[in-house]
């Protein structure tokens, strides 16, 4: 056989060596991503820690830029401005406060007089003057409150212009509840705020701060609700910053919460209403209280620095504490607007949106307080600053439960692994089964050309035999006619023999190609077995073979008679081959429960264990010591034709011993 490597194995051998080489590098990356899982994991919590902090930081701007977009444009005229702020405002539960001042840094809203600057000196015509002195004269000294009622119904006469109606209408009404007169004194406090609420008497406070506690004082349960009609009207003046916030309003705050207390309204909507208003103007009270001096001073001093800043607003939080933040909007307009926003609702609102669907991993967002230099990440803790929002201020974000990233590296670990160890272990099986195809194929190629060889062999001597003793005969040469026949007998057995080998070779091609024909047919076993055994009787009877058999002749099976005939001859002749010193077969036929079961023994030279399993297998031939000549395709043939019967056939040998050959037919 030639044992130089073909071109094929040398490109098996560089196909074998790919696979290695990529499974290696594949192999090597896994183990790799293994040891960087760590790494990879932390960088993807940073990754998400990331995005949900720019998250967070966007909704915020996304939050303020909604409340400070309404004021970017001119809104001019003072009332328009500041509807717009409160409408603006009311809808954001985080803005606490919004307010307005003038250029000069004074506020506009939330509106108040402290002490009033310069007082105007009011305009009273004589003929008030002098009446207005009689009335409280009478009211005050004398008690004589109808004289004083007398005296200030003449000044309301004389009245011209609302400051003089409205000093007369609120004594009227002083005097109305001295007179007991209570209809007619809140008929007049009535008028005082539905029509004069703007107005303000002699030392600057306004005439509602009298009006109104009068009123609460004449109510009863009976007209309580239609007192509280002009009272919630001028609440709702003071909230919206028409009347003048002092430094009464307190103590007028609590005048009305107790007046609200002590009866019972009809009306509960309005009394909302009317609650609510009263908590603003506590809020505005107490945003006055905190932050007027510092916001005037700021804008007094020209310290905003909206030009510069490319926001729609500057935070002038250096007065306001924590989680509170003062706004400055940037306007064009000639007046301030401002927020207070309290940042704890603000950041509320923001976490209760959805910001961490579709991450991985579960995160705890926190605000707290002051500069952090670790900005940045710092065991798995994420610290980012909320400036310019919230400066001072910053947001960390930190994983809920850090053992759900090792058990996720644990797990992704034993992931890699397996799928590494599986990895290997396929491309151990891919190289294993390709040696063993190439070696399957480097033996089939070796016992082929034994086969051409050894067929060659096989066909000369039956055709030597047959050629030399024809030759003779038709020379002449052989005139004894006992010795004829049995010439003849000779070069018909030789020939058969030939036959039965070209028979092998022809079914042999056959079954390779597919291309066996059977033609099944009832038949009786033991007469197909006798006659087959008949046709070998000259080569038995020449080599002295004593031949027993035990033939159930009632066996019946369905069989092809021709090639049941081959596959028994290929048995019986390999026994007669195989057989050296001991000459004795048996051939057996009977029932088993199930199978109808032929068996072939000889005494012959016996098979090797380790190489029973090989002998069905194409042109395989057994080495043996004594160099009995065959094709290596008697037993292939015989196992292909046994099993288009739907049977089987198994062996077994001693070497030395002798061989049984079974072969079991399904009834
Ligand atoms: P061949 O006989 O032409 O070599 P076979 O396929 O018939 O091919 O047999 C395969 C091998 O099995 C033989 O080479 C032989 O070594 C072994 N063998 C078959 N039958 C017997 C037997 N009865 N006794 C001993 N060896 C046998």
């Amino acid at each position: 056989m030639n044992k130089k490597t073909k071109p094929v194995s040398r490109l098996t051998l560089v196909f074998i060596l790919a696979v290695v080489l990529s499974g290696s590098i594949l192999t090597w990356f896994s183990i790799n991503n293994i040891s960087n899982l760590k790494k990879i994991t932390e960088k993807q919590v940073l990754e998400e820690q990331q995005e949900l902090t720019s998250k967070f930081i966007n909704g915020l701007q996304e939050q303020i830029d909604k409340v400070i977009r309404g004021f970017k444009g001119e809104i001019s005229p003072f009332e328009l401005l500041k509807d717009s702020l409160l409408t603006g405002s009311r809808e954001f539960e985080f803005v606490t406060q919004a307010f307005i001042l003038d250029e000069k840094g004074d506020f506009l809203y939330p509106y108040f007089i402290g002490v009033p600057e310069k007082l105007k000196t009011p305009k009273f015509s004589a003929s008030f003057k002098s009446s207005f002195t009689e009335g409280e004269k009478a009211e005050f000294s004398k008690s004589d409150f109808k004289k004083a009622k007398r005296n200030y119904l003449s000044c309301l006469r004389y009245s011209s212009a609302s400051n003089d109606s409205v000093k007369a209408i609120n004594a009227l009404g002083r005097i109305s509840v001295k007179l007991k007169e209570y209809e007619n004194a809140i008929r007049y406090y009535n008028q005082i705020i539905s029509s004069y609420y703007r107005e303000v008497g002699e030392s600057g406070f306004p005439y509602v701060y009298y009006a109104v506690p009068q009123l609460i004082k004449t109510s009863n349960p009976n007209n309580c609700d239609d007192i509280l009609i002009p009272v919630d009207f001028c609440v709702d003046k003071m909230a919206s910053g028409e009347i003048p916030l002092n430094h009464n309003t307190e103590d007028f705050l609590q005048l009305m919460s107790n007046w609200l207390q002590k009866y019972t309204f009809n009306a509960e909507t309005k009394i909302l209403d009317f609650q609510k208003n009263l908590e603003n103007i506590k809020q505005q009270l107490q945003f006055l209280n905190e932050y007027e001096t510092d916001i005037s001073g700021f804008i007094r001093e020209g310290r905003e620095n909206l030009s510069n800043v490319n926001n729609d607003f500057e935070v002038i939080n250096s007065f306001a504490g924590n989680h509170q933040k003062l706004l400055l909007v940037n306007t064009n307009l000639n007046r301030k607007v401002g927020f207070l926003i309290n940042g704890t609702q603000l950041f509320e609102s923001i976490l209760n949106t959805n910001l961490q669907a579709n991450l991985e991993f579960d995160y705890n967002l926190e605000i707290q307080n002051g500069y952090n230099s670790n900005t940045g990440t710092q065991n798995l803790i994420y610290s980012s600053q909320l400036s310019p929002y919230f400066p001072g201020q910053m947001i960390q974000v930190k994983l809920n439960d850090e053992n759900l990233i090792k058990d996720l590296i644990k797990r992704r670990s034993w992931i890699y692994g397996i799928a590494a160890a599986l990895l290997m272990l396929a491309m151990l099986l891919g190289v294993v089964l390709i040696l063993r195809d190439i070696s399957r194929e480097k033996r089939l190629a070796g016992l082929r050309s034994d086969f051409i060889s050894n067929v060659t062999h096989e066909l000369k001597t039956p055709l030597t035999s047959i050629y030399m003793y024809t030759e003779s005969l038709s020379l002449g040469r052989i005139k004894s006619s006992n010795v004829q026949k049995e010439y003849f007998s000779i070069i018909l057995n030789e020939s058969e023999r030939l036959k039965r080998m070209i028979n092998n070779i022809l079914e042999f091609s056959k079954m390779e190609k597919g291309k066996s024909n059977y033609q099944f047919v009832k038949s009786n076993l033991s007469e197909c077995i006798r006659a087959t055994v008949s046709e070998l009787d000259y080569w038995l009877e020449n080599e002295n073979f004593d031949v027993s058999t035990e033939l159930d002749n009632s066996i019946v099976a369905e069989i092809d008679k021709e090639k049941m005939k081959q596959a028994l001859s290929n048995l019986i002749s390999n026994a007669i081959k195989y057989s050296t010193d001991s000459k004795k077969i048996s051939v057996r036929l009977y029932k088993n429960t199930k199978v109808n079961v032929i068996e072939i023994e000889d005494e012959g030279i016996g098979i090797a264990e380790d190489k029973l399993s090989q002998i069905f297998e194409k042109f395989y031939r057994v080495d043996q010591k004594e160099n009995i000549s065959g094709t290596g395709l008697g037993l292939t043939v015989v196992k292909e034709i046994i099993e288009a019967h739907n049977g089987k056939i198994c062996v077994s040998s001693k070497l030395g011993k002798g061989t049984k050959f079974s072969i079991n037919l399904n009834q």
